[in-house]
């Protein structure tokens, strides 16, 4: 079961969203309705799902209905039309004591304008979701002192936000945040008021974290270099409807629509995709066969290469002529001694690190995992293929 599922989910700014609603489903835009209505469609027809531990980016241009959808996701905003399942359970069937609750226990949100209190310290920003929750002051102020070291804001804990910089303080932010022990996270265009290096240090430490927590993080952003550096998946949205949910990969290699594609037309390929998602699968791999049954299976599944593997790992690759010749040769030599060795590479490797390995190797590169096993294959035309933007690949079909 996913966390967080939306079904449906339409809003309606303005008053009397019904009228907007029904003409909506009769076919009309988002501009059409605010010309006829002077209602604004924040978001429309929108069902996604968001899974345990993942980071899940919302992204689109400015408008398109992100921070609307993901303030229903704690029902800050409520559907003109729709459900909001989180942990299989309805959140807009409950009382307004039980949504407090539910916002106190299991979300909590980091601003883009960070939201400290200015005549609080750090400690005691960090610590307000537990004052609010009515736990004891040194109790608080304990777990607070943990959370400000997280961040790596140790010895800071007494100053105000006002003497820090703009990333020290959204890292107060994050830290009160976390410290009421959320399950699920929701950033709004967290870091994207600070400047590109801050930027990118704060990217680092969000996926670090992570790593740690494994938190489900819902992520806001309006740049796609943001979203692909930091989603597990991307939900991509346009005038409050969803394009395409997908993961990195998925969205830059299959883009749903020309919006999409438009999106990613610029981004450098090589340097987002990685090598476990483009491989192949080995065409044969041969472990203790002789000769002949080497020859034999590489004829019956039609290969042209066998890649042979020993109990020490990955040995290299044999072709049919070089078995043929093996087979006529006196000295009867080994599958395992006739193999040439190619270079491998590892599966989390970006295109750009493999690139010079594929287009070095006269056979496609091997891709060997931690524990020494090949997990794939990658040719330099495979490479070719996927740098080569969509449209320009059709146009060569
Ligand atoms: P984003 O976060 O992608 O910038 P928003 O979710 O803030 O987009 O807004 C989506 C649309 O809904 C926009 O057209 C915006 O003007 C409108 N909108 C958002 N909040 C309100 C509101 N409280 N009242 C009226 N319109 C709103």
């Amino acid at each position: 079961m996913p966390l967080i599922e939306a079904r449906h989910v339409t809003k309606v700014f303005g008053p009397r969203p019904e009228q907007a609603l029904a003409r909506l489903k009769a076919g009309a835009s988002k501009d059409d309705v605010l010309a006829e209505y002077g209602n604004t469609v924040g978001l429309y027809d929108v069902s996604l799902s968001v899974e345990r531990g993942e980071i899940f980016v919302v992204m689109g241009l400015s408008g398109s209905g992100k921070s609307t959808l993901i303030r229903h996701f704690n029902r800050l905003i409520d559907p003109t039309e729709g459900e909001i399942l989180v942990d299989g359970e309805n959140i807009l069937s409950l009382s307004i004591r039980e949504l407090e609750g539910f916002r106190r226990r299991k979300t909590g949100m980091v601003f883009q304008r960070f939201g400290l209190f200015p005549h609080r310290t750090v400690l005691q920003n960090v610590a307000y979701g537990l004052e609010v929750r009515g736990e004891g002051r040194s109790e608080r102020e304990k777990k607070a002192a943990e959370w400000v070291a997280t961040v790596g804001l140790a010895g800071y804990e007494d100053q105000y936000p006002s003497q820090l910089s703009g990333g020290m303080q959204q890292r107060v932010g994050l830290a009160r945040a976390l410290c009421t022990d959320p399950e699920i996270l929701l950033m709004d265009e967290a870091f994207s008021a600070l400047d590109p290096l801050i930027r990118s240090q704060m990217q680092d430490q969000l996926i670090e974290l992570q790593a740690r927590l494994k938190k489900t993080i819902v992520f806001i952003t309006h740049d796609l270099d943001e979203a692909l550096r930091l989603g597990d998946r991307i939900a991509i949205l346009k005038d409050g409807a969803l394009s395409q949910v997908g993961t990195p990969a998925e969205i830059l290699l299959n883009p749903a629509d020309a919006y999409v594609r438009a999106f990613v037309k610029d981004v450098n390929r090589a340097r987002v995709l990685t090598v476990d998602v483009v491989m192949k699968p080995p065409p044969l791999r041969l472990t203790d066969e002789t000769l002949e049954q080497a020859l034999a299976e590489m004829q019956s599944c039609g290969a042209d290469l066998g890649y042979v593997i020993n109990a020490h790992g990955y040995r290299g690759v044999v072709t049919r002529d070089a078995l043929n010749d093996a087979i006529a040769n006196d000295d009867k030599p080994t599958v395992e001694q006739i193999a040439v060795t190619t270079p491998s590479i590892g599966p989390e490797a970006s295109l750009a690190e493999a690139l010079p390995a594929t287009l070095a190797s006269a056979y496609p590169v091997a891709v060997i995992g931690s524990d020494g096993g090949l997990e794939g294959i990658l040719s330099a035309d495979r490479v070719g293929e996927i740098l080569t933007p969509p449209e320009e690949r059709a146009a060569a079909e």
